[in-house]
């Protein structure tokens, strides 16, 4: 049921990110992926990167774990329950 919970969850971006990129650090699915010694920023899966000075966050990566959320300084992740059957 593990999907099921990610599919009722969303990492809402607000415009108050200053481009740290602690979150990216922090991002369990990131640091995954970094430890690779193959790893390429550009083609690997990552579930969140900084773009352009804003952290950009990749749905279909992301497992909605929160951290990112949890660290930001300035609040600009928050994490937010959907409804599945009604929008
Ligand atoms: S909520 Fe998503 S983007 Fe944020 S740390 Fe977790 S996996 Fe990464
Ligand atoms: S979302 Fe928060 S932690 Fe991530 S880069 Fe923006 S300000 Fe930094």
């Amino acid at each position: 049921m593990a999907k099921a919970d990610k599919k009722n969850k969303k990492i809402v971006q607000s415009e108050k990110c200053i481009g740290c990129g602690i979150c990216y650090s922090v991002c369990p699915v990131n640091a995954k992926l970094i430890k690779n010694d193959d790893f390429d920023p550009d083609t690997a899966d990552l579930a969140l990167r900084v773009i352009d000075g804003k952290a950009v966050i990749d749905d279909e990566f992301c497992v909605r774990c929160g951290a990112c959320s949890k660290i930001c300084p300035v609040e600009s992740l928050t994490v937010v329950e959907v409804e599945s059957a009604s929008a």
